[in-house]
């Protein structure tokens, strides 16, 4: 059978319609016709063409527009035709809903917000309201939705798929649908990204926009530190986080404020007086400043809510200079950060995936999509929202002991890392009389001062003697060598560069002696060597020295990864690419905005020596065409391949281009002669600029997640240290430790060795080649525009809708309402 809109849609006006009155005896029909339908998608003997829709609801949140953006792309690539419904459910029950195509998601990758808009529907709360969605779907033909938003939009999107068939009988029982139409959308399929800045979802490591969130707020917080260290000031800092204090705890760990006051853990009575002694404290011991960071949701312990306005009230009161700041809706803006592009744009393109290769088993249970460490994860939808919503019954029921625990493992986590660095905590702890030291090896990172921070301060709570030796290994034979206190290291979790110095020196013939000496001098237990490859072999060399020197062999020998280039064993990422990836973001696209008045190619390089992991996500996360990488070489095959590539693009409406390069992704095509060569070949089409990006990647403050993870990388060293000794008496750990599929693992020396590459000076496998494919797929604009194909798949569904024009794409900017002409979008491709 063939529908067209006129047989299968009335609008209620006209008599057409078929069935209405014997909807029970049809009933038994439809399950037929719905096993029916299952199981032609489970043999795929029929290739349905799918139509998806994606919507976005509740409070934005910076990072929904790249996961739109993935998610359309690789949709119109598998064949789908892809919607946008228009300002959360309102579009749904109003019908505002618009095709999108693959010029219509260009361009906002970078940007904060949702281009389609998000909103709280009141009227979708109603029956009324959603049978009116259910028919604006039905109407487009639609029958798979991804909701992007918080706990209360994916609760409302499994509401609507469980009350689908229900509604879809009452609609054919008022005479707007045949019964026809019934039998082809048996049911809709749901999946959920949790678009929100709370972090608040069970079911994913991080939400779309928290890292964000994260960012603005450490922005403030770094700013405002710089004045009230000046004024010797108190400052009561509030962020936002109804129900959640992620977003406090995360500054808090990362800023190392003083005190922090979340609605998970209220404090206990008379706390008012804990902080304002604790405060005294701190001050005692030498800092200039003081920090309370308030979350908006935060309470005590009779539930009664804690105002960032009393707070300062009370400080003041006992002498001291106390400001506030309310940081408000400057959490939710701003372009989103690195972390927030890559899960946004993984989760996106795994969205379209499930739509796509499920069984129709698996599209009958709505998914949650998440991360966990650096990949997706599936898990169903509504068991991680009532899971969440549990959360906020325990705090009115104010069973708190059971919160911070249902919050999950990193929340917990950071909850007593928080407090075991904190100034308030120090404690008298009894000595282990056990040396550890750290070191610095490899290029610069940002991360390693927060993780000298966090190194000494639970170092010390664990009862070690630690130490902090200058200058890498070569600062070690010279005996460069200082006792870290506690007060060490305060403000140094702010702190970019590396104030221990490092450099790429390692252990030889000529200094080993010079080193046990010194090991030796400092009764040195375990040393943790924090930083790059050089660092790596330098560890290993260590090793190999036991052979000969067995005094070494009393010594605890481990690697830890700080560098930017993220091209060390025994970990998925390391500390410090996230902020040179945040540092390069920032520059492409102002690179990128730079090409707003004429057609430009761009040649970037970034860092990375042999490892293309920067190039790699960088170009993920920017849209790039195309990444030059070591790993994949580049052959004149493949350069002229992509002058054509770009010959072809040019020629039509585009206006910009970008390829990213690695450093060292080839000896002989240099980014001057990729350059020089597609401005030669490209020119009366297009001009070329080439741009070295530089030691830019390098410097800064940290950021949020190499703050933190850092901190918490710390945490669990001291943990397999525990347990080394509690397991053999004394300190005999030897390898590296680092994170792996989202917990922090320890990898032996000989693991180690065995999986470093010493000719190219990276891993030997590396997780997310992968992704180098992926990328270039969602950002280069087919020629034959996937979006605006017929896609007949002799699929039943006829194909009579209008064709996708241009002017129906939905506006790229949220500034205009106005119709969108793709042709003055100057980033049409990426
Ligand atoms: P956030 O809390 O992060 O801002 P959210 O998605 O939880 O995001 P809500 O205001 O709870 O925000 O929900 C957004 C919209 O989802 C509501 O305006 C409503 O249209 C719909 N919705 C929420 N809960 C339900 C529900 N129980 N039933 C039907 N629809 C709901
Ligand atoms: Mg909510």
């Amino acid at each position: 059978m063939t529908l067209t809109p006129t047989t299968i849609i009335n609008d209620g006006e006209g008599d057409n319609v078929k069935g209405n009155k014997n909807i029970n005896k049809h009933e038994s029909r439809l399950d037929e016709k719905k096993d029916l339908l299952c199981e032609r998608l489970e043999n795929k003997t029929h290739c349905i063409a799918k139509r998806m829709a994606v919507l976005t609801s509740g409070g934005d949140s910076s990072g929904m527009n790249p996961a739109i953006r993935s998610f359309a792309r690789q949709a119109m690539l598998k064949g789908a035709k892809v919607f946008a419904v228009r300002e959360g459910y309102n579009g749904l029950v109003n019908d505002s809903i618009v095709p999108l195509n693959w010029g219509s998601v260009a361009g906002i990758i970078s940007r904060g917000g949702t281009i389609i808009g998000t909103a709280r529907s009141t009227e979708f709360r109603t029956r009324e309201g959603r049978k009116k969605a259910v028919f604006n779907l039905v109407k487009n033909r639609i029958d798979n939705l991804l909701v992007i938003g918080g706990d209360g939009s994916l609760t409302g999107a499994n509401l609507l798929r469980t009350e689908w068939c229900s509604l879809l009988k009452e609609l054919v029982d008022d005479g707007k649908l045949s019964l026809d139409v019934m039998e082809h959308f048996p049911m809709l399929s749901i999946a959920g990204i949790v678009g929100s800045i709370d972090n608040d979802m069970c079911g994913t490591d991080l939400t779309v926009g928290a890292d964000t969130a994260t960012r603005r707020i450490l922005e403030a917080i770094d700013s405002i530190l710089s004045t009230a260290v000046s004024h010797q000031r108190s400052f009561v800092i509030e962020v936002m986080g109804r129900n959640c204090g992620w977003l406090a705890l995360a500054s808090g760990v990362a800023t190392g404020a003083d005190y922090i006051l979340i609605p998970e853990s209220p404090p206990e009575d008379g706390w008012e007086q804990t902080m304002a002694d604790n405060l005294e404290k701190g001050r005692l011991s030498g800092r200039r400043c003081s920090l309370v960071i308030v979350s908006e949701g935060a309470i005590d312990r009779q539930g009664k809510p804690i105002t960032s306005a009393y707070v300062r009230q009370f400080l003041e009161d006992k002498g001291h200079d106390a400001r506030i700041t309310i940081l408000g809706h400057v959490q939710r803006g701003g372009t989103p950060t690195f972390l927030d592009r890559y899960i946004a744009t993984r989760m996106g393109i795994d969205a379209a995936n499930y739509f796509y290769d499920s069984t129709a088993e698996q599209l009958n249970q709505p998914v949650l999509i998440g991360m966990s460490g650096m990949d997706t994860i599936r898990s169903p939808l509504m068991e991680c929202v009532q899971k969440t919503q549990s959360i906020a019954s325990l705090i009115k029921e104010r069973r708190f002991n059971e919160v911070v625990d249902v919050r999950g493992g990193m929340f917990k986590e950071f909850y007593e890392i928080f407090i075991a660095c904190s100034n308030l905590h120090r404690r008298k702890v009894e000595s282990k009389g056990m040396g550890v030291l750290i070191l610095h090896s490899g290029g610069p990172s940002p991360g390693m001062n927060p993780c000298v921070r966090a190194f000494t301060r639970l170092g010390i709570d664990h009862g070690y003697t630690m130490y902090g030796c200058f200058n890498g290994f070569g600062g070690l034979a010279l005996g460069e060598i200082e006792q870290l206190q506690w007060m060490t290291v305060n403000g140094w979790s702010v702190m970019g560069g590396a104030e221990l110095g490092t450099n790429r020196s390692i252990p030889n013939d000529s200094n080993i002696e010079d080193i046990i000496a010194t090991l030796e001098r400092y009764k040195i237990n375990a040393i943790l060597m924090f930083g790059g490859f050089n660092g790596y072999l330098g560890i290993a060399k260590l090793y190999e020295y036991r052979e000969k020197y067995q005094q070494l062999k009393r010594i605890s020998i481990i690697g830890a990864p700080g560098t930017i280039a993220n091209n060390v064993p025994g970990t998925n990422i390391s500390i410090g690419s996230d902020t040179s990836l945040n540092n390069t973001l920032d520059a492409l696209d102002k690179i990128k905005q730079s090409a707003v008045a004429s057609r430009r190619l761009f040649v970037v390089e970034v860092m990375g020596a042999h490892c293309g992991y920067l190039a790699a996500m960088s170009s993920l996360t920017s849209g790039a065409e195309r990444s030059y990488i070591m790993e994949k070489g580049i052959t004149l095959n493949t350069l002229t391949k992509d002058l054509d590539m770009f010959v072809e693009r040019f020629k039509r409406e585009h206006r910009i281009g970008l390829i990213i390069k690695s450093e060292l992704a080839s000896n002989t095509y240099s980014t001057h002669f990729i350059y020089s060569l597609f401005k030669e070949e490209g020119k009366h089409l297009f001009d070329v600029r080439e741009s070295i990006l530089g030691h830019l990647q390098q410097g800064g403050s940290p950021s949020a997640i190499d703050r933190i993870f850092s901190t918490r990388l710390m945490n669990h060293y001291y943990q397999f240290l525990e347990k080394d000794l509690k397991e053999h008496g004394h300190l005999q750990m030897n390898g590296c430790i680092g994170f792996i599929d989202g917990g922090i693992h320890y990898t032996s020396m000989p693991d180690m060795i065995e999986e470093m590459s010493d000719k190219f000076r990276r891993p030997r496998s590396q997780w997310w080649m992968d992704l180098v494919e992926t990328s270039q797929n969602i950002s280069v604009f087919p020629l034959d525009d996937p979006s605006s194909t017929n896609f007949d798949c002799s699929s039943n569904l006829s194909e009579q809708d209008r064709p996708i024009k241009k002017s129906d794409i939905s506006s790229p900017t949220s500034y205009s309402q106005k119709t969108f002409d793709p042709n003055v979008n100057p980033q049409f491709t990426l």
